[in-house]
């Protein structure tokens, strides 16, 4: 199995590669050069089995000989085993043809544990092999540098800085960057905002010297193994509601794209998906590019569900791959249009593509609190921001096939938004009641390139 750029241009690399590679020499995004795969039977055959068996089951086509049988079944028996919840990824009921994926069981309560919970164990394994380290640096909003911290935490073949807006993220949030007290993370509060703290990261990145000098490795959600490892909750949802016998549809709040982007891969598998269906917040420009065909930057507005907050969706860029006929130079030339002039026009073919398979909605602030409220009325289900953003998409496109909405964050973890709607304060689950209790470990740092470099540098000979 070998792994291609969506440009084109850059060298195909094998699963293990792409994953310690992350984005592409040529700007693009790795893919593999085909989807494999899975029968009706063999789709069949995964109902009942647990989640872990399903995971191994779902990923192993695309992992080539990268990794053995056994080194990949104890990575993701690692991987699974500190989620709060024995199924992993409960489906709960919310109406007569509507399911919530409760996706917030992991470690830090929102769904990105599913794929970085997994690459940590991942990149142990592979970087132990090769004898080598390598030191991650990420920006945050909030969850994925908590989610990156927890899953990195106490491995000997990686460094983690974590670059996060000083006091733009919540209380929940910071404080499950700031108490684990493995030396191998450390939490950086940067002053600024969120794309400063993301200009900087893309600086060292750029920084060749630097980049070579501490080994930087990237584990945003561009990187196609933390796609892969959400193709696997799909498929024991799916299944459990009656797949492959049984179509059904999914709503997914969506962001980069990196989840519904697994959905479609989920999809082109075989696994019978009807809709899937992108629900945003106020952010909205792939309703508006999934609507008129223009996909335009329009300037971020913060929200209650701030991790949807994006300006451009990076993951599009492998729905377009696909839409364009796996064409990287067509590709590469609407990202430059994307860059130079800040929007492009998707073909015809190509918006015609998209609208078979994708299908789109928005919720506005107001909105989302309506729907915190009402789904807490007529289910007693608590929901995030976010997944209340996904709630009320779907109710706008429940029919005779069954509605599945990812649930993608815990209500705790934005439990201010959650008690303004619902008059509820959502507590934290028993095993994390102490977050409050631990203590904080960050370093305040400035908006400053050389100083981070060098607080970098010195980590990594210290
Ligand atoms: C990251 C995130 C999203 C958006 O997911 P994408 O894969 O970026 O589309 C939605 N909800 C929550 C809670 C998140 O943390």
């Amino acid at each position: 199995m070998k792994y291609v750029s969506t440009r084109g241009q850059a060298p195909e690399l094998t699963f293990e590669e792409a994953m310690l590679t992350g984005l592409a020499r040529d700007g693009g995004l790795y893919v593999p050069e085909t989807i494999p795969t899975m029968s009706r039977d063999e789709i069949a055959a995964l109902a009942g089995k647990s989640y872990e068996d399903v995971a191994f089951a779902v990923m192993k086509p695309f992992l080539g000989d990268s990794f053995t049988d056994d080194e990949f079944k104890g990575a993701i028996a690692a991987a699974y085993a500190g989620f709060g919840h024995d199924a992993r990824a409960p489906l709960v009921q919310l109406g007569s043809n509507h399911f919530l994926l409760e996706l917030f069981h992991g470690p830090t309560l929102a769904f990105k544990d599913f794929a970085m919970q997994l690459i940590g164990q991942l990149f142990q394994i592979a970087l132990k092999r090769r004898g080598e380290k390598v030191t991650i640096v990420g920006a945050t909003s909030g969850d994925t540098g908590s989610a990156a911290i927890e899953a990195f935490k106490g491995l000997d073949a990686v460094n983690v800085f974590i670059l996060f807006p000083h006091g733009r993220v919540s209380d929940v949030q910071r404080r499950q960057m700031t108490t684990p007290s493995e030396a191998n993370v450390q939490a950086l509060a940067m002053d600024g905002d969120f794309d400063d703290c993301q200009a900087r990261v893309k600086d060292m990145f750029n920084d060749f010297d630097f980049r070579d000098g501490v080994r930087l490795a990237g584990v945003n959600s561009i990187n196609f193994a933390r796609v892969l490892a959400q193709v696997v909750y799909y498929f024991t949802s799916a299944v459990s509601l009656g797949a492959p016998d049984r179509k059904v549809s999914f709503t997914v709040p969506t962001g980069n794209f990196g989840d519904v982007f697994a959905g479609f891969i989920a999809q082109q598998m075989g696994l019978p998906i009807e809709q899937l269906v992108i629900a945003t917040n106020q952010n909205d420009i792939l309703h508006r590019c999934l609507t008129t065909g223009d996909y335009r930057t329009d300037g971020v507005k913060a929200s209650i569900s701030p991790s949807m907050d994006i300006q451009v969706s990076s993951n599009f860029e492998r729905a377009l791959f696909y839409a364009y006929d796996r064409d990287g130079d067509a590709v590469t030339q609407i990202m430059d249009e994307l860059k130079n002039e800040g929007g492009f026009k998707v073909s015809q073919g190509a918006f015609e593509a998209l609208k078979s398979v994708f299908k789109s909605g928005r919720a506005s602030e107001d909105e989302t609190l309506a729907t915190i409220s009402s789904a807490r009325v007529a289910t007693g289900e608590l929901l995030c921001p976010h997944s209340a953003v996904g709630v009320k998409v779907a109710n706008e496109n429940l029919g005779d096939t069954p509605m599945i909405t990812l649930a993608t964050a815990h209500p705790a973890k934005f439990a201010d938004a959650v008690e303004k709607a619902s008059g509820i304060y959502p507590a934290l689950p028993p095993r994390m009641a102490d977050l409050f209790d631990r203590e904080e470990r960050v370093t305040r740092v400035p908006n400053d390139l050389p100083t981070l470099q060098e607080l970098i540098r010195k980590a990594m000979t210290a």
